[in-house]
C-alpha cells in the first residue's frame, strides 16, 4: 500500500456509516475516543466512557475482526498482567467504506439480474409473490388465500435498481 492511500482521511460521516454498518452504533464512542489518539490502554477507555472492562473489550474485538482498531500487548511490569493497547485505524476507513458499497452494489445488481430475466406473479391480498414456473404449479392461485395470482408489474422496482445502481456504482469508482 503507498503512503498517498494511507493518508486519505475519511469524513466523520464516513466513519459513522463503516463503523455502525459493521459493528453498531455502540462502538462509535469508543471510536471517537480513540481518534486522534495512540495506544489507549483498554482501562482507561472504558473509565472514560464509563463502562464496564468486558463491555469495552467486546466491543473492541468487533472492531477489530474489520481492522477498524488494532492493538498491542504489553505486560504491566508492576501488576504483572497482559494491557491491551489500542488504535483506530483511521485510514482503512474509507477502504471498508468502498467494500461496503461494493457489496451493496453487488446485491443490487443481482436483484436487477432476477427482476428482469423473470415474469412475477403476485396475489390481489399480497400474501405471496411468485415467478412464472411456480405460480403454475398453484395454478395462478395464491396458496395462502386462494386468490387468483395476476402478473405483476416490476417496472417500478426495476427503474429504482437501476437509480440505485448508478448511485453506488458512483460511490465505489
Ligand atoms: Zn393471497
Amino acid at each position: 500500500m503507498t503512503q498517498k492511500l494511507k493518508l486519505t482521511k475519511p469524513t466523520k460521516k464516513m466513519t459513522e456509516e463503516v463503523v455502525t454498518e459493521l459493528v453498531g452504533e455502540h462502538a462509535m464512542p469508543i471510536v471517537d475516543f480513540l481518534k486522534g489518539k495512540t495506544k489507549i490502554s483498554e482501562f482507561i477507555i472504558a473509565e472514560e466512557l464509563e463502562l464496564e472492562i468486558n463491555e469495552t473489550r467486546n466491543v473492541l474485538y468487533k472492531l477489530l475482526e474489520h481492522n477498524i482498531v488494532s492493538f498491542l500487548r504489553k505486560k504491566d511490569r508492576i501488576k504483572g498482567w497482559y494491557i491491551c493497547y489500542w488504535d483506530f485505524n483511521e485510514h482503512m476507513v474509507p477502504q471498508l467504506h468502498k467494500k461496503l458499497h461494493q457489496q451493496k452494489l453487488d446485491k443490487m445488481e443481482e436483484r436487477l439480474v432476477n427482476e428482469t430475466s423473470a415474469t412475477f406473479f403476485m396475489c390481489g391480498n399480497a400474501c405471496s409473490r411468485m415467478d412464472f414456473d411456480k405460480s403454475m404449479e398453484f395454478e395462478f392461485k395464491c396458496p395462502e388465500c386462494g386468490n387468483l395470482m395476476h402478473q405483476q408489474d416490476n417496472s417500478r422496482t426495476v427503474e429504482f435498481l437501476k437509480d440505485r445502481i448508478k448511485e453506488l456504482k458512483k460511490l465505489v469508482s
